[in-house]
């Protein structure tokens, strides 16, 4: 009865909501402080008895918004119910059934996943170092087959690392297909959002989400910012009405009080040197994050898998990836001050058992 790739896939595992309150979250990136007032206000004022009619099938408002911040048109937005909807049509849009896709890995293990559910594959090529991956590109497209979608996480995930805006521009400028930039985490960066490179070059588009530097992980809004040509075809693809009522409105003020989502992403930064600084000076191995994570392995000898189950039994969650690549680290979410002294009370107390 079930699609033989759908009997056979082996799905995308999301990080633990455990339904314990008192526990300390540092295993899904979301931010630790809450979404901005405006927010509050404008879903408080979302009419309950409007909830009868459908929602703006195209998000004006969010997107006429959303254009004044990236100094677009809205023609050049695309509002998804998570940025993981934008993920999975981009697979609809760009690559054919039986195509390719493909990507670097450490990433974003959603999206082999997602070609897999489409019926097309998708191919990883080592994440190349910062610096180096203009010169990737001459490599990829020396292959018999170049994926019709290749997908940049910037600053990846898990990795926590980041390229840089001249390192992407040449990349897609090489790059014979279309270049999917997923910026989940740029607002947590020294960079910033590379989204007016959507603009300028014809093969690049960017996804946004508001799940992380938003607070608004439950609420599930994500954008693209992309060429007019890009963004209509999503629009021939998407559900007839994929944003509700209250993420529109709780879109439009997320994105308009821009000073609340930076200040928390100055504490979120400010907190993660601290953290980092503390782990390296107990022996971890932690590259410099460009985002609200640490990607971090633990000191020689002390497996990341023990050190995780230590902090679950003290009631504080980190994510392990068991694959060979990743295992020997933890990712560790940045939470506020205080839950991250918490950590490291917790972890020097594993240290002297
Ligand atoms: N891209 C990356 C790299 C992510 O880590 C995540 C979060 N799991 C997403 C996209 C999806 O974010 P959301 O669907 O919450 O917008």
């Amino acid at each position: 009865m079930i699609r033989k790739s759908i009997y056979s896939l082996d799905a995308y595992t999301p990080g633990e909501q455990p339904a314990i309150k008192n526990i300390i979250k540092l295993n899904t990136n979301e931010n630790p402080y809450p979404p901005s007032p405006l927010v509050v206000e404008a879903i408080s004022k979302v009419s309950v008895s409007d909830l009868r009619l459908y929602p703006d099938p195209v998000c004006t408002e969010a997107r006429r918004i959303a254009a004044i911040l990236h100094g677009c048109s809205p023609d050049n937005i695309f509002f998804g119910n998570g940025s993981d909807e934008v993920l999975r049509l981009a697979i609809d849009v760009f690559v054919e059934h039986g195509g390719l896709a493909g990507g670097f890995v450490p990433g974003y293990s959603l999206y082999p996943v997602l070609a897999a559910i489409h019926e097309s594959r998708w191919r990883a090529w080592p994440l190349p170092q910062p610096g180096t991956l203009g010169a990737c590109a001459d490599e990829i497209c020396k292959e018999r087959e170049c994926p019709s979608l290749f997908v940049i996480i910037n600053p990846n995930a898990p990795t926590s690392t980041a390229f840089s805006r001249a390192e992407i521009g040449e990349f897609a400028s090489k790059y014979p297909g279309v270049v999917l930039v997923d910026e989940a985490y740029s607002d947590f960066s020294d960079s910033g959002s590379m989204a007016d490179m959507a603009l300028t070059h014809p093969n690049i588009f960017v996804c946004r989400t508001l799940s992380k530097s938003y607070s608004l992980a439950g609420m599930r809004v994500g954008y693209l910012v992309g060429s007019a040509e890009i963004v209509s075809a999503f629009y021939k693809v998407k559900d007839s009405y994929n944003m509700d009522r209250f993420s529109q409105a709780a879109a439009c003020a997320a994105l308009t009080d821009q000073n609340w989502m930076r200040a928390n992403c100055r504490r979120i930064r400010s907190t993660r040197g601290r953290i980092a600084l503390e782990l390296i000076s107990r022996g971890w191995n932690v590259p410099e994050s460009q985002t609200n994570f640490l990607w971090a392995e633990p000191p020689s000898g002390v497996r990341a898998e023990f050190v995780m189950g230590e902090l679950r039994k003290s009631g504080i969650i980190v994510r392990h990836f068991p694959e060979a690549l990743t295992r020997s680290r933890l990712r560790i979410t940045v939470g506020t001050d205080s839950q991250m002294d918490e950590f490291l009370s917790v972890l020097d107390s594993i240290a002297s058992v």
